[in-house]
């Protein structure tokens, strides 16, 4: 795993557009912004490299959406409904609740902002592009399982957020944001500006396997990979998710959101703020 990555730019920056781009993502509703230049990405896998879609981009655009704190502890909502029978509650919570207020409407959002701010680059004279947020729907997700057996996206909107210095990953596979820790979800743009790019994050946030109370909540979709440095920051993750378990598990155990909910990095403070 890598533990520094490139910064080298060959372009002028400029920083009344990246202040423009900041603020604009900021009032349509995105929680964290950071910039990248393309030279972070020189070890995407590839084809999946930011000029594989944008042949001369030079930035990419990292913003999250954070979810509301209360979105995520459902489990003990509807205690003594007589709208909704208790047999249906977890299901009703999971798969309706959460799945809409903690994941679709966050994700709509992130693919608006994505949509409009790759237009008004555009409209500047940039070339732009971006993915939707995740493979959101079952429709969506029955397609990808047939097409792409690896379930990778086409351009990781995690990777993205780290190189934009918005986070590091941890042991959940999720981006642990200062701000938020895990709870919050990523879109990017790939662009032709140049835009000045963030700092990394230099310090470590995720507390390692001293903690490691997401993988022991986990009920076994979450392994670690071999090699990682445990005193690094870490832009790549040290752990891989197995999809279909945690689409398997996540309908016996309802225990979606659960490895970013137990997660103590940033939970008072998202609160509080
Ligand atoms: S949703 Fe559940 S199964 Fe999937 S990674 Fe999180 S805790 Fe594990
Ligand atoms: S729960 Fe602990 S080990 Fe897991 S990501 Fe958060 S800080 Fe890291």
């Amino acid at each position: 795993m890598k533990t520094r990555l490139s910064e080298k730019t060959e372009h002028e920056e400029s920083p009344a557009l990246t202040g423009e781009v900041t603020a604009w993502l900021k009032a349509g509703g995105a929680s964290l912004v950071g910039v990248a230049n393309v030279g972070r990405f020189d070890d995407s896998p590839t084809g999946h490299h930011p000029c594989d879609f944008v042949p001369g981009a030079r930035s990419v655009v990292a913003f999250g959406v954070a979810l509301l704190h209360q979105a995520l502890y459902w489990e003990g909502y509807l205690a003594g409904s007589e709208f909704v029978l208790e047999k249906n509650r977890k299901d009703v919570l999971q798969n309706y609740f959460y799945r809409q207020t903690g994941y679709a409407m966050v994700n709509n959002l992130l693919d608006m902002l994505a949509l409009r701010l790759a237009n008004l680059l555009e409209s500047r004279g940039y070339r732009s592009l971006f993915f939707p947020a995740t493979y959101g729907t079952t429709v969506i997700w029955s397609f990808v399982k047939q097409k792409i057996p690896s379930r990778a996206g086409l351009f990781s909107q995690r990777h993205a957020a780290v190189r934009a210095g918005l986070g590091e990953f941890g042991l959940n596979n999720l981006v642990l944001t200062p701000e938020y820790g895990p709870r919050i979800r990523f879109n990017s743009v790939i662009t032709e500006a140049a835009l000045a790019p963030s700092p990394l994050l230099e310090e470590k946030l995720c507390l390692g396997e001293k903690c490691a109370i997401c993988l022991e909540k986990c009920p076994g979709a979450i392994s670690l990979r071999a090699g990682f440095d445990p005193e690094a920051v870490w832009y790549d993750a040290p752990v891989a998710t197995d999809t279909d378990a945690c689409v398997k598990l996540s309908g016996e155990h309802y225990c979606l959101g659960r490895c970013l909910k137990v997660c103590p990095v940033a939970r008072k403070k998202a609160v509080v703020d």
